[in-house]
Order: C-alpha cells, then sequence, then structure tokens
C-alpha cells in the first residue's frame, strides 16, 4: 500500500464513501437530545451530479509535481465531475513524462519553468495550480494570470502581505479567478463540525484547542525547503499552524480581535536555524471565544480540535488529515461518534472552483482569505517576538 506524506497519516487505498448523509453512530449511551442534534440532516452534501463529459471539464496545468501535487492532487482528478488534468509544468523532465504517461497528458502539454507562457495557446487549460514551494506562489501566479488562466494556488498563498496583494491584485486586472487551496473547508466532516459550531448545537462557544504538529524530516526533499526561511516564509505556523488558525476562522464565523504568542526552538538542531519549531498563540474573538492553537515540527502527527460550547463540546481529531477523521460530540450525559459521508476534500475543491470558473462565481476560499490568515501569521510572529498582545 502506498504511504501518503508522513504527515498524512492515512493512506488513499482506505478512502472509502460511508453511505450517504450523516449518520450517528450507537457508539455512546448520549441522550436522545444528543441523538436528535446529531441525527442525519438533509441538505449539508450537495445533491451528487452527473460527471461532466471530459470535453466540458475545465482543464487544470499543474505547476510543481512535488510530493502533493502527485500524490493528493493528480490522483483526486479521477474523483472529480467538472474538473479534468490537462498540463503538468515541471523542473523535472522524467518525472513529468512519467506522470504524463501514467495519467494520459499529451507530450504537447508538458512544459518546464521557462516554457510555462507557452499554456497561453493550450485552450484545453482553463486553469493553473501553483503547489510550489511558498515563496514561488506570487511568481507562478502573477505569470499565470497574465496569460490568461484562472489561478488554484496553495497555502500558505505566500510569504509576504505585498507578494499576497500583489497576487489578487494581478489576476483582479487580468479578470482571472483567484482562489486559495484551503482543502478543509470543502471536506465533510469539517463542514458538519461548523455546522454544529455555528449552528447553536454546541450553545454558547467558549474557547476552541486547536493543535497540529509533525516533525521535519531534513532527509526528504519536501521538507528541505521547508527549512529554509527564503521559501517557506516560516516553520510550523506557516505550514501546519495555518489549518489551526483558518478552523479557528471557520468554526466560528468571526475575525480575531488580538492575539498573543511563544515560540521555542530547540537550540542547536539545524532543522530550525532558520525557521521555528514550535509555536503557541491565542486569539481572541469578538464574542468572547478564546483559542489556544499550537503547531510544531517537532512532534508526530497531531492534527486536531475541540470545540466547547457551553451545552457540549464538539472534537474533531484526526481534523485536517487527508482521508481520516473522527467526529464526537460530548455533554454531561456521555460522549458520541457522529459519521459524515466523507467525499475526497480535494476533488470537492477542485469541482468547487470548476464550478466558479464555469460560472462566474466567486470561490469560497478566494485570495482574501489566504491574505487573512498571512496578515494575522505574521502578527502572530511579531507577538512572539516582542512578548506583547497585539490587536489585529
Ligand atoms: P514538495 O517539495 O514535495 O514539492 C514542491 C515541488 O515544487 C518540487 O517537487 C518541484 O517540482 C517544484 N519546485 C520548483 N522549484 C523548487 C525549489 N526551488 N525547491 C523545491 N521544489 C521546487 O512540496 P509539497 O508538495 O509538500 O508542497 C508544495 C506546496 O503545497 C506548498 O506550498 C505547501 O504548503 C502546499 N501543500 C499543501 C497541502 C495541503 O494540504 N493543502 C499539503 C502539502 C503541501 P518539479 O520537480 O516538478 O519541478
Amino acid at each position: 500500500m502506498k504511504r501518503d506524506t508522513p504527515y498524512a497519516g492515512s493512506r488513499r487505498d482506505l478512502f472509502r464513501t460511508v453511505g450517504a448523509g450523516i449518520v450517528a453512530t450507537g457508539l455512546s449511551t448520549l441522550p436522545t437530545n444528543l441523538s436528535a442534534q446529531g441525527a442525519p440532516q438533509d441538505g449539508l452534501m450537495p445533491p451528487k451530479e452527473r460527471p461532466l463529459p471530459p470535453s466540458e471539464r475545465v482543464g487544470y496545468a499543474i505547476v510543481g509535481l512535488g510530493e502533493y501535487g502527485t500524490q493528493q492532487i493528480i490522483p483526486s482528478f479521477a474523483e472529480c465531475g467538472k474538473s479534468r488534468l490537462a498540463a503538468v509544468v515541471s523542473g523535472t523532465p522524467e518525472k513529468a513524462q512519467r506522470i504524463a504517461r501514467e495519467y494520459g497528458v499529451p507530450q504537447a502539454a508538458i512544459y518546464d519553468y521557462k516554457t510555462m507562457e507557452r499554456l497561453k495557446d493550450n485552450p484545453d487549460v482553463q486553469v493553473i495550480y501553483v503547489i510550489l514551494p511558498n515563496a514561488l506562489h506570487l511568481e507562478y501566479t502573477v505569470r499565470a494570470a497574465r496569460i490568461g488562466k484562472h489561478v488554484l494556488c496553495e497555502k500558505p498563498m505566500a510569504t509576504s502581505v505585498k507578494d499576497a496583494e500583489t497576487m489578487i491584485h494581478e489576476c483582479a486586472k487580468a479578470g482571472r479567478k483567484l482562489m486559495i487551496g484551503y482543502r478543509a473547508q470543502y471536506e465533510p466532516y469539517n463542514l458538519k463540525s461548523i455546522e454544529l459550531a455555528r449552528g447553536g448545537t454546541l450553545g454558547k462557544l467558549k474557547s476552541i484547542v486547536a493543535d497540529h504538529g509533525r516533525t521535519l524530516n531534513p532527509a526528504e526533499p519536501r521538507d528541505i525547503w521547508r527549512a529554509k526561511k527564503a521559501l517557506a516564509g516560516g516553520g510550523s505556523l506557516m505550514d501546519i499552524g495555518i489549518y489551526s488558525l483558518n478552523a479557528c476562522r471557520y468554526l466560528t464565523g468571526e475575525e480575531p480581535v488580538s492575539l498573543q504568542a511563544t515560540q521555542y526552538s530547540t537550540p542547536g538542531d539545524p532543522r530550525f536555524a532558520e525557521v521555528e519549531e514550535t509555536i503557541h498563540f491565542m486569539l481572541r474573538f469578538p464574542s468572547g471565544v478564546l483559542a489556544n492553537c499550537t503547531a510544531s515540527y517537532g512532534w508526530q502527527e497531531t492534527k486536531r480540535y475541540q470545540v466547547f460550547g457551553d451545552k457540549m463540546a464538539l472534537e474533531l481529531d484526526p481534523a485536517t488529515d487527508y482521508y481520516e477523521h473522527r467526529l464526537t460530540l460530548t455533554d454531561k450525559q456521555g460522549r458520541k461518534d457522529i459519521q459524515v459521508d466523507k467525499g475526497n476534500q480535494f476533488a470537492r475543491m477542485l469541482d468547487h472552483f470548476s464550478d466558479c470558473v464555469k460560472n462566474n462565481k466567486t470561490p469560497k476560499t478566494p485570495g482574501e482569505e489566504g491574505l487573512r490568515d498571512l496578515k494575522l501569521m505574521l502578527a502572530i510572529y511579531e507577538a512572539a517576538k516582542t512578548g506583547r498582545t497585539l490587536r489585529v
């Protein structure tokens, strides 16, 4: 069985759909009031649509054939109904040839970083999906927009506010759409958690705890650039703390008003010469919700959050895995598992953007969403450096 990234902690071949709608399983003896709240609810999952024929699907060029692009995104086109892989852009010709062969991309649709502008003349490609090291997102987004293509760009959107603003500006100037690949916002367990948190099931929201950790392994190509500030922009916060931060924002539907932070890197560990190992940050939201978040490159496989209300607590653990999720609700009487029709979050995200492109809609996670997180992450670094509470 193929292993995904260490951070994924799950396998594609374990992926399966577990029935339609939401099913409250009988794992606990929770009272009927909770059962009722956790019961199947219509309307969360979009109705199954007929897949479009290939000629009507939105064509994507993937820029950067790294771990995430080749292990998660490219295979997920098979589960899309509105999107298809139409081209690849890579600096590694053998890899580009292999991927093109495996996924039926024509020879003429293989590009490198110098020839990328030729995509302008490829009518099969409407979207360029930038899956490169963070600091390169600016250049490739701007180049894509300037040749008239819509852009899907990975998180973190950029490494500076100026870069992110330029990306938004250039796409707007070219009349092209820009979306950031916040896959969790298309993932059914996270969508159910948002519904429960914002819909009142938990009572008045009081606190959120969100943690993300993995160990940085410099033996892996994907972690070499992540240890370099110039390419990554930062450490565990930029890479995985962004999941904790984004979750607090989508679970509350609010923007934080102030924040505090502290960070620590093991002295002498060469992995953390340029980027931080561990960072803790606290956010205060206008409604009074307090969020405690952590991110670390020094501990294993953590990707979870808990939301505490005055009636009930919600836990999603794992929350931001590629394929595994476990949602539980707890109240005075006990704990209950909630199961949700899984769906493939990558395919859902791709099809959402394709729908926006085809029907001229604004994406749910546009460039502005990436810019908000980026400004907050830079403020978190500032708070950690100065030890001050920052109003944001
Ligand atoms: P990888 O290192 O595995 O892949 C990056 C690819 O970019 C390389 O394989 C290479 O592809 C290309 N590249 C071009 N220039 C450089 C360079 N100077 N140094 C290194 N690579 C270069 O990284 P990931 O796939 O893990 O991450 C890529 C992006 O995707 C990041 O922004 C990351 O944050 C994001 N990501 C998002 C995830 C999510 O869940 N949303 C999960 C994982 C990553 P080639 O050989 O084809 O030129």
